[in-house]
């Protein structure tokens, strides 16, 4: 079966590539074996010297590389543009830090020298999805050739272009022939890929589901996996907050990448005597935002990046207005060939609705009444997810003691979005997964950490 781009903002299609067999794929593993056998050998400073040279090369395509997001998953290109920026710092935080997170750890004991190390563990397999398509990989492939691994991508299906420019971007930086390598297949090949006894641990970045299959599949092969899955972020809005500032922060994260970000904000859970003022503020900046050609640099909102996926949300909005919920904008899939999907409000908000139980992945925001701190909080940790939260509230002390103490999640933000940063680590509890990225936890998820004890 051919893998085919298409273009969600008209339903066009763009490129159709051939999957690699699996003959194939068995060539490129041995391949990446064989590049990983001197790489691992290679010094600190070799490796970061090509992870600066990524960040130059990612900056000189910028144009091209956030045109061709546009094009494959509808990122507006000024989305797209920050993205890339954002790659190539990460890649830069780990040409500066890498050496110092690896550094040897020296640990008196009764032995004349005994310390931990941080070697190499050989190919690591990522499975990433489309909705940052180069960000999600580079977070995970920086760190991975620092640390003297190889690495292969299963992207997803939809950003096969994406793909193979990462692959062309690492070569160009200089590093080695065949150290990382696209592989082009669907999700049935994917257990081959893990079977295979020279790919030593797998990271995967999307749904649920397909996080529980990997697992399943690596736990049964005994290969560490990361999973970044999905998430239901709350942002609780106390009554003390500054609705205003709460609103527009909201808001940005809601819609940010057309709402398809796993720590995007999906449910407000709103203290009752402000539930009215906030939700004005956020019909208010919503309708504000301008949904159209992800080319255009204007554009905030592009279309959603399948059309599937559209109609999936389409029906989660359906059937939470049918339990009660009130769509006080958007809602209605405008006519056309294309996967576009306008903004929209939902309030009155209740337990038993897909609005509040599942993750909505796009740009539909849920608000939801509390009575008052205690049950706004219940409310917030009231899902099967764990990846992110915000508190919005004026009392520093209280918003601190909230976010570190009582909310469930792998991150927890006071009076702002939450946002991944390459300096901090990132990733969930509960169904949103488990392991980390970025920062030194990041690295150490794909290295031996091996004692060694010299008597
Ligand atoms: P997805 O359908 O789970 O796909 C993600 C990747 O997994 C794709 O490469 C996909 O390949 C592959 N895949 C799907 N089913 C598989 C299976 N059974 N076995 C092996 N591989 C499989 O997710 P998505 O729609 O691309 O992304 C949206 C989801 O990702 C949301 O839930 C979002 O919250 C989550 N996400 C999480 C993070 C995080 O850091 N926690 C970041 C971004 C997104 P195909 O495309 O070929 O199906």
């Amino acid at each position: 079966m051919p893998i085919t781009s298409i273009n969600p903002a008209t339903g066009q299609p763009i490129q159709s590539y051939t999957e690699h067999s699996p003959q194939q794929v068995q060539e490129k593993i041995a391949q990446t074996q064989e590049a990983w056998k001197a790489w691992r050998l290679t010094s600190m400073s070799t490796r970061t010297a090509k992870l600066r040279q990524l960040a130059t090369v990612l900056r000189n395509r910028k144009q091209q590389l956030a045109a061709l997001m546009a094009l494959e998953m509808g990122k507006p290109v000024k989305q797209g543009l920050a993205e890339v920026e954002k790659c190539a710092r990460c890649s830069e935080y780990y040409a500066e830090h890498a050496g110092a997170h690896l550094q040897d750890q020296l640990i008196p004991t009764e032995a004349s020298k005994s310390y931990v190390s941080f070697q190499p563990l050989g190919i690591v397999f990522a499975i990433m999805p489309w909705n940052f398509p180069l960000w999600q990989v580079i977070r995970f492939l920086a760190p991975a050739l620092a640390a003297g691994n190889a690495a292969l991508l299963k992207h997803a299906s939809n950003v096969p272009g994406c793909a193979i420019a990462i692959e062309e971007m690492v070569l160009e930086a200089g590093f080695p022939q065949f150290i990382f390598q696209t592989l082009l297949i669907s999700s049935k090949q994917v257990n081959a890929v893990l079977e295979h006894p020279y790919v030593m641990a797998a990271t995967l970045t999307g749904s649920s589901p397909a996080g529980k299959e990997v697992a399943q599949k690596a736990g049964s092969l005994l290969k560490k996996v990361v999973l970044e899955l999905g998430g239901s972020d709350p942002y609780t809005i106390l009554a003390d907050a500054d609705l205003e500032a709460a609103a527009e922060a909201c808001v940005n994260s809601r819609l940010i990448n057309s709402g398809q970000s796993c720590i995007a904000a999906k449910r407000f859970i709103v203290e009752a005597p402000i539930v009215e003022a906030f939700t004005g503020l956020m019909l208010q900046k919503m309708k504000a935002k301008n949904m159209g050609d992800p080319l255009d640099e204007t554009t905030d909102i592009g279309p959603q990046a399948r059309a599937d996926l559209r109609e999936e949300l389409h029906e989660q909005v359906q059937q939470s207005i049918a339990k009660g919920a009130v769509c006080l904008l958007g809602g209605e899939i405008p006519p056309g060939k294309h996967a576009f999907y306008p903004p929209t409000l939902l309030t009155n908000v209740r337990p038993g609705m897909p609005a509040y139980e599942e993750e909505l992945f796009g740009p539909v925001a849920a608000i939801i009444r509390a009575s008052d701190e205690a049950e706004a909080i219940a409310i917030a940790n009231d899902t099967e997810f764990g990846l992110g939260s915000a508190i919005f509230t004026r009392d520093l002390e209280k918003g601190e003691r909230i976010a570190r103490n009582e909310l469930q999640s792998g991150s927890s933000f006071v009076n702002q979005l939450v946002q991944s940063d390459s300096r901090l680590p990132f990733g969930g509890i509960k169904t949103s997964g488990f392991g980390r990225e970025l920062g030194m936890f990041g690295i150490h998820e794909f290295v031996n950490i091996k004692t060694i004890s010299i008597k």
